[in-house]
C-alpha cells in the first residue's frame, strides 16, 4: 500500500534540498513524479527553490479553497494521455501551508490512487504553535521523519524564532507580511526560551483544564 510521508523540520532544515534529491531519485529510475506546492508562498512562486541554488517549476500549485484529488488525478491524466505512461510520487513543498481538508487529500491520494505522497514542511510557527497542515500530517501521515538542522549553541533546532529588523518578536501574524523586513534563525528550545522571556506560543493557548471526574481514572496509575 502507498502511504503518506511528512518530512517536517525547522526553517533552514533543508526541507526542499531533500525533496528536490528524492524527486532526483525516482526519475533516475526511469520513473515520473509530480510536484505540487501552496500558492501561498511567494518565494518562488511557481517554482521550488533550495537553499543551495537549485530550482525546479512545480507542475501545479494548490490554493486555498483547491480540492487536492482531483488536481492530482487531472495531473495524472495528462501524464498517461501525453507521455503514455503512469505517475509514481507525488511531492509537496511547503505543506504547512496546506488547510487540513488538503491533507486529508494527501491520504486518500495514497490510499485510493495508490500513490506514495511525500510532504514536507515546517512543523510549528514563530510562536512554536503547529501550522494547520502540519497539525493534520502529524495526526494522519503513515510515517514521520524529522530532518535536523543545528542552532547557534550546536545543539538539534527545533523551534523557528523571527526577527524583524534583526530584534526577536514573539507577536505578529502565522504568516508574515510581504515587505517587512522578517528573517527566521532556528533555535534549540532553550535558545529559543532564553530569547523569548521564557514564553512560549505567546498565551495563543488557553491552558487546558482536565477535570479528574470526566475523565476516570487512568488505569495506569489506578
Ligand atoms: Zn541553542
Amino acid at each position: 500500500m502507498a502511504k503518506l510521508y511528512f518530512r517536517y523540520g525547522a526553517m533552514n532544515s533543508g526541507k526542499s534540498t531533500a525533496l528536490l534529491q528524492a524527486a532526483y531519485n525516482y526519475e533516475e529510475r526511469g520513473q515520473r513524479v509530480i510536484l505540487a506546492k501552496p500558492r501561498i508562498d511567494t518565494k518562488g512562486d511557481q517554482t521550488i527553490v533550495s537553499r543551495l541554488g537549485v530550482t525546479r517549476p512545480v507542475d501545479f500549485t494548490i490554493d486555498l479553497t483547491d480540492d487536492v484529488y482531483t488536481l492530482f488525478q487531472r495531473q495524472r491524466a495528462a501524464v498517461l494521455r501525453d507521455e503514455e505512461r503512469d505517475v509514481s510520487c507525488l511531492l509537496v513543498d511547503e505543506a504547512q501551508f496546506l488547510t487540513p481538508e488538503q491533507v486529508d487529500d494527501l491520504l486518500r491520494i495514497a490510499i485510493r490512487e495508490g500513490i506514495p505522497v511525500l510532504a514536507y514542511g515546517i512543523r510549528t510557527d514563530f510562536q512554536t504553535v503547529a501550522f494547520p497542515g502540519s497539525r493534520r500530517l502529524l495526526e494522519i501521515a503513515h510515517s514521520l521523519e524529522e530532518l535536523k538542522t543545528i542552532c547557534r549553541c550546536g545543539r538539534k533546532a527545533v523551534f523557528n524564532g523571527r526577527t524583524v529588523d534583526g530584534r526577536f518578536v514573539f507577536a505578529g501574524d502565522q504568516v508574515a507580511i510581504d515587505g517587512v523586513d522578517v528573517a527566521y534563525e532556528s533555535l534549540c528550545g532553550a535558545c529559543y526560551l532564553d530569547e523569548s522571556g521564557d514564553t512560549l506560543a505567546s498565551g495563543r493557548r488557553a491552558p487546558v483544564a482536565l477535570d479528574p471526574e470526566t475523565l476516570g481514572p487512568d488505569p495506569d496509575f489506578a
